[in-house]
């Protein structure tokens, strides 16, 4: 409340923030949570899927869970697909809004406060105390804590003021909840003319709902509106009656997600796989690691940059080779024509790769680097494989 002071202000209520906040207050410290918007939820852009072990580290409510899915059918740019369904790997497509909530309960729970329709417009950091400058209700507010936590969402303007750098590339995703019928499992599509670079989805939450999304680097409303027009969709679209909503994501990490009594979590550090733009679990461990770091150093009662810059180096130690790898691969992905992307999917089919990578260690649905590996390994032996059955074919042994 104004004019309280704080061990820990949080800036937004998006699952990071929540999260971090829920573990601070478990661990005794005063927090507050401040949301531009008026509740928590509100107009979020998010298909809400995540692991069933990520949805479980949350330790919320399971019937925020709309669907589950072991399987999902991978379309072509020709339109052809590839079904693959694992029982090991099991995905929950959430209720992002309700999600949201129930974390932020949780938090509430153990004594957080929230407060609505307050943006922090900015941070300035003294020897002994953080001040949020706050609008709130068109009047301006101070609020005083001990450190800051940014949760702000992909939003750089308070980080760059900070002098914590920046994520300059992003792409966009855009969505829109239809009612349709006959799509029963995840479908999803490569084809750089619908979603240049990135991929579109559909996604069932209940027998007539469905999420159509898709990911771009640019103009992703304009190409989510053709999508709906093309033969996979339209006719499968009952009604319309939703918006489309669209959001940034950050493709790489803040240059430094720490400073003197400051730490920055979730999209707002670039806890993001770059190859789905899933934010949801990295960001979820990038939380755990901010309220560890930063709860042992509220009890140290040092909050100085070099005590906290150990938080960046534990969160890059978990996920920073997975951020840089799916970087790597998507950028890869983006320069491919239609027409490579179609060969790529013949030798997943025809050469029994997708099979192989189904039934290795190496599938999971949080961690991609180890698969993006072996489809590597499988894509470039793919033609030398070829070669030698050919071979064998034509002298007959
Ligand atoms: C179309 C689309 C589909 C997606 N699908 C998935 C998916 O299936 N699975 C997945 O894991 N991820 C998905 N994501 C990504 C996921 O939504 C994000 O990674 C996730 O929301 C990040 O959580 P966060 O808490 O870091 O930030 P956010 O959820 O963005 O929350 C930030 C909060 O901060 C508030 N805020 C911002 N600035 C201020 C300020 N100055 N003062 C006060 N409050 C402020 C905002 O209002 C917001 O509530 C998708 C994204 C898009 C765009």
């Amino acid at each position: 409340m104004p004019g309280q002071f704080y061990d820990v202000i949080i800036v937004g209520a998006g699952p990071a923030g929540s999260y971090t906040a829920y573990r601070l207050a478990s661990s005794g410290y005063s927090v507050a949570v401040l949301e531009q918007k008026e509740a928590v939820g509100v107009g979020v852009c998010c298909t809400g899927i995540v692991s069933a072990e990520c949805f479980d580290s949350f330790g919320v409510n399971p019937e925020l869970i709309l669907n589950r899915a072991n399987s999902a059918k991978f379309f072509s740019p020709s339109g052809k697909y590839l079904r693959l369904q694992d029982n090991r790997v099991q995905v929950c497509v959430l209720d992002r809004a309700s999600f949201d909530q129930a974390v932020a309960r949780k938090a509430q729970a153990v004594g957080v406060d929230y407060l609505f329709l307050s943006r922090a417009t900015d941070i300035v950091i003294e020897r002994d105390k953080a001040l949020v400058e706050i609008s709130h209700h068109s009047s301006r507010e101070k609020l005083t804590a001990r450190a800051v936590i940014l949760a702000n969402g992909f939003n750089p303007r308070l980080s760059q003021k900070l002098n914590l750098g920046e994520v300059k590339r992003f792409a966009i995703g855009a969505q829109i909840e239809v009612e349709a019928g006959d799509v029963d499992e995840v479908e999803i599509y490569f084809n750089q003319r619908i979603a240049p670079g990135f991929f579109a989805w559909l996604v069932p939450t209940s027998a007539s709902r469905v999420l159509v999304g898709l990911l771009s680097m640019s103009h992703a409303k304009l190409c989510l509106q053709k999508f709906l027009l093309s033969p996979y969709c339209q006719s499968r679209i009952v009604r319309k009656e939703d918006k489309i909503k669209q959001k940034a994501i950050p493709l790489g990490t803040l240059p430094r997600s720490y400073g003197n009594r400051i730490l920055v979590v979730g999209d707002a550090a670039g806890q993001v796989k770059p190859t789905t733009g899933g934010g949801i679990y990295f960001g979820h461990l990038g939380a755990k690691i901010a309220a560890e770091v930063l709860g042992e150093a509220l009890s140290d009662g040092d909050l100085s940059i070099a005590r906290l810059s150990c938080y960046q180096r534990q969160w890059k130690a978990k996920m920073g080779e997975e951020i840089s790898l799916g970087y790597w691969t998507r950028r890869a992905y983006s320069k491919l024509s239609d027409r490579q992307v179609e060969r790529i999917f013949n030798m997943f089919d025809s050469g029994g790769i997708a099979r192989t990578l189904l039934d290795s260690p190496n599938l999971s649905f949080d961690w991609h680097s180890r698969l993006i590996l072996a489809s590597l390994r499988h894509v470039l032996v793919y033609p030398l494989r070829k070669a030698w059955h050919l071979f064998h074919k034509e002298v007959g042994l």
